[in-house]
């Protein structure tokens, strides 16, 4: 059966931002980029038109046609506002950095520069960017790693930026960061908490494009 999101124009981000202090040391997390990445190939196979724009990771991107590589959270927001306007779906699934070194040193920094602290700066938060930009027609997901009162926190998080939906998920054996698999819950606007139970990255990919598509069908469908 053709699905709803053939033809769908759909921004993701994915993957660990680098924020770097000098021209050989950055600052990142453990983002594989693997949840975004097997979300992309889910949409790919049912005929959306992605652009996966993804911070620096080691997975193949055969397959993936528009994919653009960026190392910081300012290149990934630049990145992804060429499309923000043109694109009906827009998926946060990138791990952007909260912060920034204030300064980026030109020359490797040496030992005897005796630098000991440094101070940092607050990077652009891109899917709230997207938020307040958004339309009516458009239709966001985004993903929160809590390990406290999750579904409340994810919540707020969803309304602060403007998310149809986020999947939430936390750090664990087996799930979260740099894993295969993963356990999570999907909280969207129009219905409630769905648990699923720990799964392969790509399995969990299949469920998340099916909430993808039904949120875009609910959207749709209030619109009429
Ligand atoms: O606030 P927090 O980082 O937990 O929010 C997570 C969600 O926001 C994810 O969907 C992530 O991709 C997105 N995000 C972003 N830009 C940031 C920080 C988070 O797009 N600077």
């Amino acid at each position: 059966m053709k699905s709803v999101l053939n033809g769908k124009k759909v921004l993701i981000t994915a993957g660990p931002t680098r924020e770097y202090l000098d021209p050989v040391r950055y600052l990142t997390n453990e983002s594989s980029g693997k949840m975004g990445y097997a979300i992309a190939r889910e949409l790919i196979n049912r005929k959306a038109e992605v652009f996966l724009i993804s911070g620096a990771v080691t997975i193949s991107k055969e397959s993936i046609p528009n994919v653009v590589t960026v190392n910081s959270a300012i290149e990934m927001l630049a990145a992804c506002k060429g499309f923000f306007r043109e694109v009906d779906i827009a998926i946060f699934a990138a791990a952007v950095a909260d912060y920034r070194p204030k300064v980026f040193h030109e020359q490797k920094i040496k030992k005897s520069d005796q630098v000991t602290t440094m101070e940092f700066i607050k990077n652009p938060d891109i899917a709230s960017e997207f938020g307040k930009v958004k339309s009516g027609k458009q239709l966001s997901f985004g993903f929160a790693l809590e390990t406290t009162a999750m579904t409340e926190n994810a919540s707020k998080k969803m309304i602060e930026k403007n998310f149809d939906a986020i999947v939430i998920n936390s750090p664990g054996k087996d799930e979260g960061f740099g894993h295969d698999t993963n356990r999570i819950s999907v909280l969207a606007k129009d219905h409630n908490l769905k648990t699923y139970p720990l799964k392969s990255k790509i399995d969990l990919a299949v469920d998340i494009v099916n909430e993808i598509e039904l949120s875009w069908i609910q959207k749709m469908s209030r619109k009429e």
